[in-house]
């Protein structure tokens, strides 16, 4: 069979220019390694609970077009993310906002707030801040820093807050009123019935093989002599230093492991989705009751405990970790893909960048609209 791409991985890049290619006519196949579709935004569906198989997602934007996009394939509940941490006996709410203030501090005002801040970093001297401690305590102070930021991301990443780049903490906002949303997007919310059905919908129409690796695929495909498939071009969503064989070095990347568990007869175990455990001494960063992302009521519950791990070769890479070594390596690997004929590299892997789900979006429309204007 001839096919105009061929697209390696069905996550969420993979599948949307699927679709719109699909949608102008063109041919596509698909390929995955796992058993299933869908990446890291699968959700798999445990005695009527939508599971976030690899961990939380919640969608979210500012991107108008690509809100209204991803709402053709799924209806969007009003879900907002309001995480509670827990550091030690103590409950602070998220992202850091009056609550928290008035919670660690008895403080009531914002300018109550802002004075026990200033206060704690008018010692420090920080004007540019060069990585992510100095970025957070310039921005929250000590108490918080210590208590919300220090212990879980020093866990998350594996590197201490010193090496760190200080755009990792600049994902959260920092807020002077009382409001518990995590997120600044004016859009928000999760899919009803789960993401899998979405990348369902946006796989119609091309042809898909699971199980299958690139260098499998590529090696089946030769042995299939004259019966092999034929594609013009290959958009690669996998990692782009396992795409060049590893030849310039490999890029560090964080991993996760996640314990699901049902617990039968608990319709509510914590209260809310998403529980940071911000102490570093907790193995795990966060725990996520799956049912309070759709509002269930059923009488049991599925909780997932998330731990991060130290990636090596052969494990599930989640995040890139954007250091000046990495990012550096990076570029020279995006000199070498720029080189290769007839493949274009995308998605939170094939660029190295540590994109949420609306980005991700938004980059496979703008190649799917290159793409076309070039025929
Ligand atoms: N973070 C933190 N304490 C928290 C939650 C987050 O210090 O309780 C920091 C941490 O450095 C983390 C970053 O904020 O890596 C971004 O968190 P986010 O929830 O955006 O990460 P993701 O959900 O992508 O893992």
């Amino acid at each position: 069979m001839h096919y105009d791409y061929l697209i390696v991985g069905a996550g969420l890049y993979g599948a949307v220019f699927a679709h719109e290619m699909t949608k102008a006519g063109k041919k596509c196949l698909c390929i995955d390694k796992r058993e299933h579709i869908a990446g890291n935004i699968y959700t798999k569906n445990w005695k009527g609970i939508n599971v976030h198989w690899y961990g939380a997602h919640i969608f979210h934007t500012s991107d108008e077009e690509v809100w209204d996009y991803i709402r053709q394939f799924a209806k969007f509940n009003h879900f907002v993310n309001s995480p509670v941490a827990v550091y030690k006996d103590e409950l602070y709410n998220l992202p850091f906002n009056m609550n928290t203030f008035s919670k660690m501090w008895g403080v009531r005002t914002p300018a109550e707030a802002k004075e026990k801040i200033d206060e704690q970093i008018k010692d420090l001297n920080i004007e540019e801040p060069r990585n992510l401690e100095e970025q957070a305590l310039s921005l929250v102070g000590r108490d918080v820093y210590e208590k919300l930021i220090k212990g879980y991301t020093e866990k998350q990443w594996g590197h201490d807050c010193k090496d760190l780049p200080s755009f990792i903490i600049k994902r959260l906002p920092l807020r002077f009123t009382y409001d518990n949303n995590y997120f600044k997007d004016p859009y928000q919310g999760i899919p009803v019935g789960g993401y899998t059905g979405i990348v369902e919908k946006l796989l119609e129409g091309t042809t898909l093989y699971l199980n299958v690796s690139y260098r499998q695929f590529l090696k089946d495909n030769e042995e299939k002599g004259a019966a092999a498939d034929s594609f013009d071009k290959v958009i690669y969503t996998g990692m782009i230093d396992e795409y060049f064989d590893y030849k310039l070095g490999e890029l560090e990347y964080r991993s996760l492991r996640f314990e699901h568990e049902l617990l039968e007869g608990e319709s509510n175990y914590q209260g809310n989705a998403v529980i940071n455990y911000t102490e570093k001494e907790i193995p795990y960063t966060r725990i996520i009751e799956h049912k309070h992302f759709e509002f269930g009521s059923g009488k049991d519950t599925v909780i997932t405990k998330e731990y991060p791990a130290t990636w090596k070769k052969g494990d599930e890479p989640y995040y890139p970790i954007n250091d000046d070594r990495n990012n550096d390596l990076y570029e020279k690997y995006s000199r070498l893909a720029d080189e290769e004929e007839n493949v274009i590299f995308g998605g939170r892997l094939g660029k190295y960048r540590y994109y949420d789900m609306d980005k991700i979006i938004r980059e496979a429309l703008d190649l799917a609209k290159d793409e076309l204007s070039y025929v």
